[in-house]
């Protein structure tokens, strides 16, 4: 049974000064989570999550987890200029990004933050951008084909816009190498939210192997390898979370057998979590506020698919909880819907759910990572505020939601 990090009582606590709907974040969860990916890697001395910023854009979550020893995985401009404002810079930014305009490349360099380039091509457009080519630099791998975990596909590369292939890899560490570059990194994401503990250690394999073909080839130095984002969460009640420890330890055995034999024990592992550092730490706290009946029983909640789009979008399934009946039965058939005028505004189809009343509150689970990051103003909805709980119970203020000014205040009337 998937249990809320908040009470009923917390919930009738905030809404004194929260109204719903809004994504409640998770403090302790958010940090004991943390040190475990840390105590996970720490076998490996230069270890670093970089957190992906796309997943929960926030400044106060980001403090958080540059407190805990993250540093920040960047897509874009504004995310840059949010670690700008933060005081993150050098090599605690990581920039991660495909189809990069100049400024965005501009920027981190300007920061100092490390570059992935995500194609052979980037290496003029780069050059062009900024004047120079970095002394660190980073690839992004694409090995095509099919990824596969023990024969099952996990995901197909060779669709991806992503990366360079791997005569690309070899071709661009010797261009880069005559360019100066002194210390190179190999980055590759290779599959989305898998919850096997093997999806490291066979993403590993296979740039451990590469890493040692390209240093024996070219004769570089390659200082880290980025095994990205990609680990996932136990959205469903019956998966199974991933188990970092073991993770760890068979990353460890990963390396010992590759990269160590060939004389690369000083290569520093990178990751760029965001589902994993985050996902479960975060709720959508909505209200039911309307009862339908006509062909399927309806519940209409405050929240909508512009504070929450992965069921919209991926059909993705999140976990709801009627607060306050957790140990009521579950015998009544339901679609959870949001006020969007789209059909696929749905945060629940044909849910088995306590009887749900007008007012209850509805915790939608596993909203931290790529919640309300991915949130929209179809219809004219409002973006919803952002809170803490914090470690001792009391709540902040994170992100206020937007308001009809908001909204129009990029309208031009003439
Ligand atoms: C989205 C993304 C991540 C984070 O992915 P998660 O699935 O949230 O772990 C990391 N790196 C890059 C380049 C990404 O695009």
């Amino acid at each position: 049974m998937k249990k809320p990090f908040v009470t009923l009582e917390q919930l009738k606590e905030m809404s004194k000064y929260y109204p719903t709907p809004y994504h409640l974040y998770d403090e302790r969860g958010i940090r004991e989570n943390a040190r475990k990916l840390m105590e996970a890697f720490s076998w490996n001395p230069g270890f670093k999550e970089y957190f992906a910023v796309k997943a929960t854009p926030n400044p106060t979550i980001m403090k958080i987890l540059h407190e805990e020893g993250c540093g920040m995985d960047c897509s874009s401009l504004t995310e840059l200029m949010l670690c700008e404002k933060l005081g993150i810079a050098g090599s605690e930014i990581m920039f991660s990004s495909n189809v990069t305009p100049p400024e965005d490349f501009q920027l981190c360099h300007k920061l100092g933050g490390i570059i992935n380039l995500d194609d052979i091509t980037h290496i003029d457009f780069l050059e062009k951008a900024i004047g120079c080519i970095p002394e660190v630099i980073s690839l992004r791998y694409n090995p095509g084909g099919n990824f596969e975990i023990s024969n099952m596909i996990m995901d197909t590369p060779s669709e991806a816009k992503y990366g360079l292939t791997k005569p690309q890899m070899f071709q661009a560490f010797r261009i880069l190498k005559e360019k100066g570059v002194k210390e190179f990194g190999i980055h590759a994401f290779l599959a989305s939210n898998t919850t096997s503990n093997d999806y490291y250690p066979t993403l590993a394999f296979q740039l451990f192997r590469l890493a040692t073909e390209l240093k024996q080839d070219i004769g570089v130095h390659i200082g880290f390898i980025n095994l990205s984002g990609g680990i996932g969460i136990p959205y469903r009640p019956d998966q199974q979370p991933v188990d970092i420890m073991a993770v760890g330890e068979k990353m460890r055995r990963v390396y010992e057998q590759i990269l160590v034999p060939a004389g690369m024990g000083d290569v520093k592992i990178f990751t760029e979590l965001g589902r994993y550092m985050l996902g479960p730490y975060g709720c959508l706290v909505t209200r039911a506020i309307h009862k339908k009946n006509i062909y399927k029983d309806y519940v209409g909640v405050d929240a909508c698919a512009c504070n929450l789009l992965r069921p919209a979008m991926y059909g993705a399934y999140h976990h709801i909880t009627v607060m306050g009946k957790e140990n009521s039965p579950e015998d009544h058939l339901y679609d959870v819907v949001g006020g969007l005028c789209e059909n696929n505004d749905k945060f629940a189809i044909d849910r088995w759910l306590p009887q749900i009343d007008i007012g209850d509150y509805l915790v939608i689970h596993d909203t931290g990572a790529h919640g309300h990051s991915m949130g929209y103003n179809y219809n004219g909805k409002l973006r919803s505020a952002e809170v803490l709980l914090r470690e001792d119970g009391s709540t902040k203020l994170i992100r206020r939601a937007e308001t009809p000014e908001d909204y129009f205040s990029t309208l031009i009337f003439d």
